[in-house]
């Protein structure tokens, strides 16, 4: 029997007929439900039959007490562009969509706070923010659909880290239900808050196997002056790295660092028709947005300019020249995801190593491809600055859908064994989720792993909270 049959009225005596939908419901279509039990990752086909979209805290408390005491299982759904699998719910899961608690709630002038549910979407928090004098930093392609509190269970990060930091440095703090339906409240929105474990930093990352986060507090920022977007062509990725060190010398705030190969650019230009930035090709292209807050800052751009080009580290460069440029450099980089997986059947890796060990890294890996999976073409690009490569593999013609993903399953595990051999990590930013579950270990070790299971059962004592995903 279906969890549809066996638990719908039940739920919708408890929290209302118009928040609760099953997959037999007329008022949306197949395709519409599915979406709300699945993400980006294309590998795990949806299999749910009710989805409720609760309205308060209390809603979601009702709906976790209940699935405690009937052993039902929940999968937490946000925006659903996450490239982990973590809201994949597939096993007749109860689907909790965060999609209606999606207003402000508070915010303070005085201390650039805001307070908002957990199902907004991150460019209306954006644009809350702004209309407030203020600015949420945390920014990537996917914010238009992404939700708040999806960003916070990933930990996200996005083009800005290099200056802002990951998410995690935002958030003040938070409501949760936990897997027993009790609903805490971690920090309020206080910043100095020394007593004990801050349990809110569990939740940051947590791809909802700990509890649902409900409401979230964040921090505000002053809104950046001008900005300027410099787009170079360089060879090779050392000069990559000098520039990043030479963009550090010239104490212009960096609030981007970001970087693609000539095979990503190519994409790009193909799918959304834009035109060569540069008359001739590259290896690699690094994209830097630098903060302009005065005339002296100009100056010190055009040294910097001018120390890169004499120290050859720059084959071509362009500078912004107005808002329209500074678009269609940031979509360069910000269409490649898209433009990869619309051109390709993709399987994505998502990494993070010190920089120093970067060049090595994609040596031997360079190696392992030529010797082991020769059809194999490697899309690079992503957030350099931090260390983070996006590694896409595309799918040589030659080779089915299944055949290609079944291959993928064998080059995984050689290169996470080099990422650690290079001491880096198998996630930098999209997490866990179902889709590395099996390879934690590359990166955790036995004890870690053992403490975060003991945590889980802290919080959900009978694992009913996103089950099968992280650990
Ligand atoms: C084009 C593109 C570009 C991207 N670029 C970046 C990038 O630069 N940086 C980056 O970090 N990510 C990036 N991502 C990945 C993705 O957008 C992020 O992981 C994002 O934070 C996921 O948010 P979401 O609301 O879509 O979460 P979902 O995909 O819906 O869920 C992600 C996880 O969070 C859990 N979850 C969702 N809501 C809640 C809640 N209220 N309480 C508890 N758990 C919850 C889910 O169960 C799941 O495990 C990109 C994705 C795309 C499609």
């Amino acid at each position: 029997m279906s969890l549809s049959s066996e638990h719908k009225e039940k739920i919708i005596s408890l929290i209302g007929k118009e928040k609760v939908f099953s997959k037999e419901n007329v008022e949306m279509d197949e395709g519409t439900f599915n979406s709300f039990g699945t993400d980006r990752t294309k590998v795990y086909s949806p299999n749910f039959t009710l989805l409720c979209f609760p309205k308060s805290t209390e809603d979601v408390s009702t709906l976790v007490k209940y699935a405690y005491q009937n052993n039902i299982k929940i999968v937490p759904s946000g925006g659903r562009t996450g490239y982990a699998g973590g809201a994949i719910a597939k096993e007749d899961e109860l689907v909790i969509s965060l999609s209606k608690m999606d207003s402000v709630i508070d915010f303070d002038p005085f201390f650039a706070s805001i307070t908002v549910g957990a199902g907004m979407i991150t460019k209306n928090l954006h644009k809350e923010a702004e209309s407030k004098g203020y600015f949420f930093p945390v920014d990537f392609a996917a914010t238009g659909s992404s939700h708040i509190a999806g960003n916070i269970a990933t930990n996200a990060g996005g083009v800005r880290v290099v200056h802002y930091g990951l998410i995690r440095n935002w958030v003040l703090g938070m409501k949760v239900v936990i897997g027993t339906g009790e609903i805490l409240e971690f920090n309020g929105s206080i910043l100095k808050n020394n007593t004990g474990y801050d349990l809110k930093h569990l939740l940051i990352g947590s791809e909802g196997t700990l509890g649902i986060i409900t409401e979230v507090s964040l921090k505000l920022t002053k809104i950046p002056h001008d900005t300027q977007v410099l787009l170079f062509a360089v060879s090779d990725y050392s000069s990559i790295l000098n520039l990043f060190k030479f963009s550090h010398n010239s104490s212009l705030p960096l609030l981007a660092f970001e970087f693609f190969s000539d095979l990503c650019l190519g994409k790009v230009k193909e799918h959304l028709g834009l035109a060569s930035p540069f008359p001739t090709s590259s290896a690699y292209y690094v994209l830097m947005e630098f903060e302009i807050q005065d005339e002296s800052d100009n100056d010190k751009l055009y040294k910097f300019l001018e120390e890169v080009v004499n120290e050859g580290l720059v084959e071509d460069g362009s500078v912004s020249q107005n808002s329209r440029q500074k678009e269609t450099f940031w979509k360069y980089r910000e269409g490649i995801s898209e433009s990869l997986s619309i051109l390709h059947t993709v399987h994505k890796n998502d990494i993070s190593l010190p920089l120093r060990k970067m060049e090595p890294f994609l040596n031997d890996l360079e190696l392992l491809l030529a010797s082991k999976y020769p059809g194999f073409e490697i899309a690079l690009f992503g957030h350099i600055g931090d260390g983070n490569l996006h590694l896409n593999i595309l799918k040589p013609a030659s080779l089915s859908n299944e055949e290609f993903f079944k291959e993928c399953k064998n080059v995984d595990p050689e290169m996470f064994e080099l990422i650690k051999k290079h001491s880096g990590s198998i996630s930098a930013e999209h997490g866990i989720g179902l889709l590395k579950k099996d390879f934690l270990e590359f990166s955790r070790s036995k004890i870690e792993i053992e403490l975060m299971k003991e945590i889980k059962k802290a919080f959900d004592p009978k694992g009913i909270m996103n089950p099968g995903k992280v650990i």
